[in-house]
């Protein structure tokens, strides 16, 4: 049977284009398909009280292992999600895996806590408070362990928030305002929002010691968080300097790859057992083995 060339030319496309969509997915079926193989994971870094280095606890950052072993950060991921709703799918992984991971620990370590990241999604539905309060049932841990993340982007809807955040705090949660310092309105979304603690940005920890225009900033992030009673955690320390500095400054909290890199649970376990004065391999060593 003879088909006009035509006919075989757009035949021929035709199964070329079906061809090459089975190969590759969009980035949201790929992240539909790793939702549904649960092929994303959970690192914990550790957060350390810096007057005495004790370990307060962990964040929790997720990560995508994928199906060819290949790890993708959140960064490349997480914003695609947000954009496509998934993000809520993508939260409750999170949530229940945390709870699967550290169950243990934090029911055997009550001044443990593990701060969880959440989107504008989490914050302005406030599901997520019914989502912990149902996976903390019969687990042994404290909602006053389990503190709440979220970026100033994500407090956008602020009357939304607010309600999500006097939520959490009704059940026990405490609730940290992330990468404080580089929304636009930081001192506006303090105004509002009952918020127990700010996290000090990377990008403000990172202008410590040097004459950068804005190392003139953290002192004034640091004034204003204690006039406010607020608790502070810096991220991303990375040498003794930033350590002295944040710690004379009256800073109570940090994290940083100078105590820690994001660990796999066990090793965050080992980590919190590990004896005093002992240097922590893993933060010299980088995150993944790949
Ligand atoms: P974040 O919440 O501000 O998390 C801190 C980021 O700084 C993490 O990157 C951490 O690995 C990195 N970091 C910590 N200490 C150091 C350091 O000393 N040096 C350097 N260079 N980096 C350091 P990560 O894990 O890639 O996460 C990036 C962002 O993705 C997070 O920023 C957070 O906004 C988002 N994210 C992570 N996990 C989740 C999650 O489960 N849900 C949601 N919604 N967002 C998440
Ligand atoms: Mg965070
Ligand atoms: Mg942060
Ligand atoms: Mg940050």
């Amino acid at each position: 049977l003879l088909l006009p060339p035509a006919a075989v030319i757009v035949t021929v496309i035709i199964l070329a284009v079906i061809a090459t969509s089975r190969r590759r997915l969009s980035p949201t079926g790929e992240i539909a398909s790793g939702l549904h193989r649960r092929e994303f994971f959970v690192r914990y870094q550790p957060i350390i009280r810096l007057e005495d280095e004790v370990c307060l606890g962990a964040e929790a950052l997720v990560r995508w292992r994928r199906r060819d072993g290949t790890e993708v950060p959140a960064d490349q991921f997480v914003p695609i999600a947000e954009r496509s709703g998934q993000i809520r799918e993508l939260t409750d992984q999170v949530i229940d895996r945390v709870l699967v991971d550290m169950a243990d620990t934090l029911a055997k370590r009550p001044d443990i806590h593990v701060a969880i990241n959440f989107s504008a999604d989490d914050m302005d539905s406030g599901r997520i408070i019914t989502k912990l309060e149902n996976a903390l049932k019969g687990t042994g841990i404290q909602p006053q362990q389990i503190w709440l993340e979220a970026t100033e982007r994500s407090l956008m809807h602020v009357d939304r928030a607010r309600a999500t955040i006097i939520a959490a705090h009704e059940r026990g949660h405490s609730v940290a305002i992330d990468d404080f310092g580089t929304g636009y309105s930081s001192l506006q979304y303090l105004q509002q929002l009952p918020v127990d603690a700010i996290k000090i940005d990377k990008t403000f920890v990172d202008t410590i010691g040097t004459d950068a225009a804005t190392s003139i900033v953290i002192p004034h992030i640091i004034e204003m968080a204690k006039t406010l009673n607020l608790v502070m955690v810096a991220e991303g320390i990375e040498n003794a300097e930033q350590l002295a500095y944040l710690r004379a400054a009256g800073v109570q909290g940090g994290q940083g790859y100078l105590f820690a890199r994001p660990l796999d649970p066990g090793d965050f376990v080992a980590y919190l057992n590990r004896p005093r004065g002992a240097v922590a391999p893993e933060a010299t060593q980088p995150e993944t083995s790949f």
